[in-house]
């Protein structure tokens, strides 16, 4: 499958990389229609994460279609993937730090929300300012990073061609 990789950095690049498999009971394999470059995934980009190696794939703002579930998956409501092992979880707890952590408040007011939308009254596709293809993705990286031409949130689409969505695509 093709991804998006770090190199170093501010150097990442689409690769092949091998497929993923089924490796526990509760994994699911996604095909990724679509993603978005989280502002998280800047410090991933910039370096600052001591732990990314060379090759490690970026993102976790994606959606998709389960293409294949584990053993143990019945039902799949939602897919959050994240990057937790990044963080030096043993250094903090060799210096007692204390963490406190939480879904961001979206989750309780997404009710609310659907309802806004729903009606018309909240349009929120407008942050999109740039949709490329998941071959320009270092592109998106470079244009969100810096803030180039106004970007506010880019979304890569997978299976596109390069240069087919625009590089300044407004959302209708
Ligand atoms: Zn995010």
């Amino acid at each position: 499958m093709r991804a998006l990789t770090y190199h170093g950095a501010t150097d990442v690049r689409v690769d092949t990389v091998p497929d993923p498999i089924l490796e526990a009971p509760d994994d699911i394999i996604l095909r990724v229609t679509a993603t978005a470059i989280c502002g998280s995934d800047l410090h991933l980009y910039h370096g600052k994460i001591p732990q990314t190696e060379s090759g490690d794939i970026f993102g976790h703002e994606f959606m998709g279609v389960v293409e294949e579930v584990g053993s143990e998956v019945s039902a799949v409501s939602g897919v959050y993937a994240g990057f937790i092992h990044g963080f030096l979880f043993g250094d903090a707890f060799d210096k007692g730090l204390t963490f406190k952590m939480g879904q961001t408040h979206v989750q309780r007011f997404l009710p609310e929300r659907l309802e806004h939308i729903e009606a018309g009254r909240l349009q929120p596709e407008l942050i999109i300012t740039h949709r490329l293809a998941l071959e320009e993705a270092p592109l998106g990286y470079q244009l969100f990073d810096k803030k180039q031409d106004d970007c506010r949130k880019v979304i890569l689409v997978t299976g596109a061609a390069a240069g087919t969505l625009g590089a300044d695509h407004e959302y209708a």
